[in-house]
């Protein structure tokens, strides 16, 4: 067994009994939690002590998507253990299912952003700004170069750490140049940065897989999206687009 995971996992399934907000369970955690009978008694544990007495949860993915995005919220707005005891059919899964422990790591991540106001819900503001705004360059990277980047990178950097920002794709059109680079963060994430010089007053809309982040630029030309999960980005389903609009 792999005790660097079970050591993640044990930190994360005792989170569950504080009022963190941070999102716990990850794809790789719920494929350990899958195979490692010391993670899984600590899940019966941490149930035990959050709701003493209560039943084991049935574990479905159907039980536990129809909960999903209300179990995200309250995770993101009051915390790991008030989500937990609410939805703790929704909680149970998630540490042994790595297809919703991914959509809920993905969910989060675009909840979180949306509360952060970098994201705007994209059908409302095609509506009201579309007319408006003018693209003035588009980058594109295929799914397979982002995904053979992401797996060499991870070969290459097993330490974490402060990582420079490699570009991507770029481009020059109309007297602007652009540039798309990715950077993994110390938490293993990823953000993704746009630039354009000389800068615009506009947004960049990036596309990564199928979910949809509109970001404002930055005085010095930058928009940028944190915390990206590393799955999204080397499941080698997902390109990455990005329009750059100025308003
Ligand atoms: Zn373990
Ligand atoms: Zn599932």
């Amino acid at each position: 067994m792999d005790t660097t995971l079970c050591f993640r996992t044990h930190a994360a399934l005792l989170m569950t009994l504080t009022r963190s907000r941070q999102p716990a369970q990850t794809p790789d955690i719920a494929l350990h939690v899958a195979r490692c009978s010391e993670c899984q008694a600590l899940r019966v544990y941490v149930l035990e002590q959050l709701l003493p007495g209560v039943d084991i949860p049935t574990d479905s993915c159907s039980v536990c998507d129809a909960d999903l995005a209300a179990y995200v919220d309250m995770h993101l707005d009051q915390s790991a253990s008030a989500a937990a005891a609410a939805y703790p059919h929704v909680w149970w899964h998630l540490w042994s299912c790595t297809d919703c422990a991914e959509i809920f790591a993905q969910t989060a991540t675009l909840a979180g952003a949306e509360r952060a106001g970098i994201l705007s819900p994209l059908p409302t503001a095609k509506a009201t700004l579309a007319k408006r705004r003018r693209v003035i360059g588009r980058l594109n990277v295929a799914p397979q170069v982002v995904a053979r980047f992401v797996q060499t990178r991870a070969l290459l950097g097993i330490a974490y750490g402060a990582e420079e920002p490699v570009v991507l794709d770029e481009g020059e059109d109309d007297g602007y140049s652009f540039q798309l680079s990715v950077q993994r963060e110390p938490d293993g994430t990823w953000k993704v940065l746009v630039s354009v010089v000389p800068p615009v007053f506009g947004v960049a809309v990036i596309t990564i897989g199928e979910s949809t982040f509109q970001v404002s630029f930055d005085p010095q030309g930058i928009a940028q999206i944190s915390g990206v999960p590393a799955t999204l980005m080397h499941d080698g389903r997902s390109a990455i687009s990005v329009s750059i609009e100025a308003l």
